[in-house]
Parts: C-alpha cells; structure tokens; sequence
C-alpha cells in the first residue's frame, strides 16, 4: 500500500485567557512554590499557578478532539504508595530519587536524580525524560518546569520527572555516552549486554515500566532543528489517543526505531511520544514555553490536574513526510523558518560553492509544511536539508481510513533515524528512510 497523506484537524482553543483570568478571580491564591527541586534550584521559571477551578466552559470542551480523562482509580481509599527503585512514595509526597547509571572510567557510580511528585488522588503516572542526548537541552528545561508546576496536594496521579537521562553524555555537552555509543538505539536493553545496553536495561526496568504514559523529550541533531511536534506511532490506538491530548502540537506518525526509548515503552505497552522542539546544544526559550504548556495541557486531558487548556488551533497530523536535499555541496542559506507551509515549486533555500560563486536552489518538491531544516552551514551534496511534513489534499484521506486501512509498517519501522542518525551511518541511516519512503 502506498503511503497515504493526511491532516486531521483536531478542534482545540487555547487557554491563555482562562488562565489569566483565573489568577484575578478573588478566590484564587497564588501557592507557596511547592517544595524546591535540589539540582534545579532557584526560583522556577513560571509561577507555580494554583489548579484552576473545575471547568465552567463545558460546551466548549465538546470541541476538544479529546477531552475525556483517561479511566483512573475512583477509590481514594486504594490509592497507596507508589514503589520504585526501592523507595515507597507516599500520596501527597515529592521525593528525589537516584537512578543508577552504571560506573564512570574512574569507576565512581553515577547517580541520576529521578522525581516523583506522587499525588494526594489516584490517577495515571506520567514520565518525562530528557537529554537521552545529552546535548539535547530544551527537554531538561520543560521537564523542571512541570516538576515545578505540579503541586502533590493537587495532583491525581503521578509525575515521575528525570531531566537528565544522559548524564555522563550532558556533562560533556555530548549526544552520547562517553565509548560514542548513542543511548538512544539501546533500549529496553539487557543486563549483560553492552555499557549502553546495561544503562538502557537499569533505567527501563526500574523507572519507565513504573510509567503509564512517557514523554521522551528531543531536538534536531547535527546542526538540525525541528518545528516542535510528535513522533509517535499511530498505527497504535493508545498512542494515537496520546497523541490527541497535546494541544495543538503538531504529530508526525513515525513507527520509532528500534532501540529507541518511546518504541520500547510502546512495546512495552506503556504509550510513548517523542517530543521534538528545537535544536541541540541551546537553550530555546520559545519552545520550552511552547513544550510547558503542550504538557500543561497534557495534564489536564489525564484528569491530573484540574486544568482546562484551550487551544485555537487546530492539531496537524501527518502521516508522510520527505526529506529534501542539497544536490551539489557549498554553503547553504535559507531564510525558511520551520512550520512554515510551502508549495510544489518554491525555493526554499540556494546551494553556493563558496570558490567559483556558483550556486544551486533547493527547490520544494511537494505541497506541504516544513517540520524540520538544517541550519545555514557548508553542506556536501546529498546532505538532508529541509523536512517537509506531506497535506493531503483529498479530505477522504483521513485518520481513521488511514487506521484501518494500513494497520501494517508501509515504509519501514525506523522513521527517526534522520533525526537520530547512528554514529557514523548518518548517510545509511538517511537512504535507509528514503527506501522507506519511497
Ligand atoms: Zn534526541
């Protein structure tokens, strides 16, 4: 079967107003920052907000694509302790943990701070993990913020936070793990296995089967960056539903390639998502802005926080995606921002060889929105420079006759490879996608 495009608009309106309305309404309070993370330190970022009141605007919340709260425990009297990596947090209680992520050269252990805010209701667990790259810094940002925001007398269910996943590869500003093994192709892991493969199986084993839903936090790499949107197989029903609960964040439908956390956790029957924004090796504070409230709201659809997020735009999804490439290498200028929408035919950015002047365009070879572009460098030919999420126009070619039409992988089973190219194999892991897609 042929790869078939698609946009599905999930209705959503957005929340700022609400929100500041709520913090003026004579009732509300402005809460005490709830109890200060230790390796974060100083003051959040956002306001620690208290919950807003129960939602006055159920009308509205009918054009919310998914507005239900996942199914959780109704009996508070069931709602005990959770247990993980041997330590039992009560309801209504945060606790710093440790993670251990296996040994240094010097043979020290490294200990990773894993959070949980265990919260006073019942209700689903929700991780966020971040710099499973280590130089993928915008994750580790959003992932403190949330930490900062969720309050453990307020919260049903659970947030467990780990914003440095990767900390052997972050404290070198590094993508990977100090032999060059990439953490991120390990996963689940085992216990025998390779120091990635040992690190990957610690950590899944005890912390992300604890999880009911995981976030895994990325950016572009190597000079890359994307639109802030998620990959997620939705081929999968649970994740798919996921998927709809983000707001207006864009979802590129990508089966995950193995090895890679969110595809064990989906495996694993836990649904995952990628969450891309941005670029590697900065801080971006748009998309962490951007990154708080997509989960803010994500909170709010689980039932864990009493929140009602409304967002005006719609949800795009896309089901295809291209890359397009430099033909002839040189310096590579565009002035073309990711998310914006493009046509057949459009130069969206010029090839110049720096010694002779000449140059080439890059020409779109499709309608549709750029997800993802490398940024201005010197660029070989054949280098992947501008990724463009593919709009059907056929209004026919929806979500749901996609579902159950093509419940099988129809280019492959390793879409984020050109995100995440294998140390040393980008240019085979990049042919490996355009084989999938073609
Ligand atoms: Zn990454």
């Amino acid at each position: 079967m042929s790869p078939r495009a698609c946009v599905d608009v999930r209705i959503a309106m957005k929340c700022t107003c609400l929100a500041a309305t709520l913090l003026l309404t004579p009732g509300a309070k402005l809460a005490a920052n709830p109890t200060p993370l230790e390796p974060m330190g100083g003051t959040p970022a956002i306001n620690t907000l208290p919950d807003a009141p129960p939602d006055t605007t159920a009308g509205s919340a009918q054009l919310v694509g998914h507005n239900e709260a996942d199914p959780v425990q109704t009996v508070s009297s069931k709602w005990s302790a959770i247990d993980i990596l041997g330590t039992l947090v009560e309801p209504g209680t945060r606790r710093k943990l440790h993670w251990n992520a296996g040994q240094s050269f010097s043979g020290n252990t490294i200990n990773t701070p894993v959070f949980v805010v265990r919260g006073a209701k019942p209700g689903p667990t929700l991780c966020l993990t971040a710099a499973v790259h280590g130089d993928e810094l915008n994750g580790v940002e959003i992932t403190r913020r949330i930490l900062s925001y969720v309050q453990e007398n307020r919260l049903s269910g659970t947030v467990v936070g780990i914003p440095i996943v990767n900390l052997l590869g972050f404290s070198r500003g590094s993508r990977y793990l100090p032999d060059r093994r990439d953490l991120n192709r390990y996963f689940p892991g085992h216990p025998t296995g390779s120091s990635a493969s040992r690190i990957a199986n610690v950590f899944f084993e005890n912390v992300i089967r604890k999880c009911d839903r995981l976030v895994d936090f990325h950016t572009g790499s190597f000079k890359r960056t994307n639109l802030p949107q998620l990959r997620a197989d939705l081929t999968n029903p649970a994740v798919r539903k996921f998927t709809g609960r983000f707001g207006a964040t864009a979802v590129l439908h990508k089966f995950g390639g193995h090895g890679t956390l969110r595809r064990a956790a989906t495996d694993a029957g836990i649904p995952a998502v990628a969450f891309e924004l941005g670029e590697p090796s900065t801080l971006q504070l748009d998309h962490v802005e951007f990154g708080v409230k997509a989960i803010i709201a994500l909170l709010g659809k689980l039932g864990m926080v009493n929140r009602f997020s409304l967002w005006s735009e719609p949800q795009p999804i896309y089901y295809r995606s291209r890359w397009l490439r430099a033909h002839r290498g040189g310096i590579l200028t565009s002035t073309m921002r990711v998310g914006v929408r493009v046509n057949e035919g459009d130069v969206l950015g010029v090839v110049t060889n720096p010694l002779n002047n000449e140059y080439a365009e890059i020409l779109s070879e499709f309608d549709g929105r750029i997800l993802g572009r490398a940024l201005n460098q010197f660029v070989l030919p054949g280098f992947a420079v501008f990724h463009i999420g593919i709009e059907s126009r056929d209004i026919d070619e929806n979500v749901d006759s996609f579902a159950t039409e093509s419940m099988e992988p129809y280019y492959g089973s390793d879409g984020d490879d050109i995100d995440e190219p294998l140390e040393g194999q980008e240019d085979s892991a990049e042919r490996l996608v355009d084989e999938e897609l073609h």
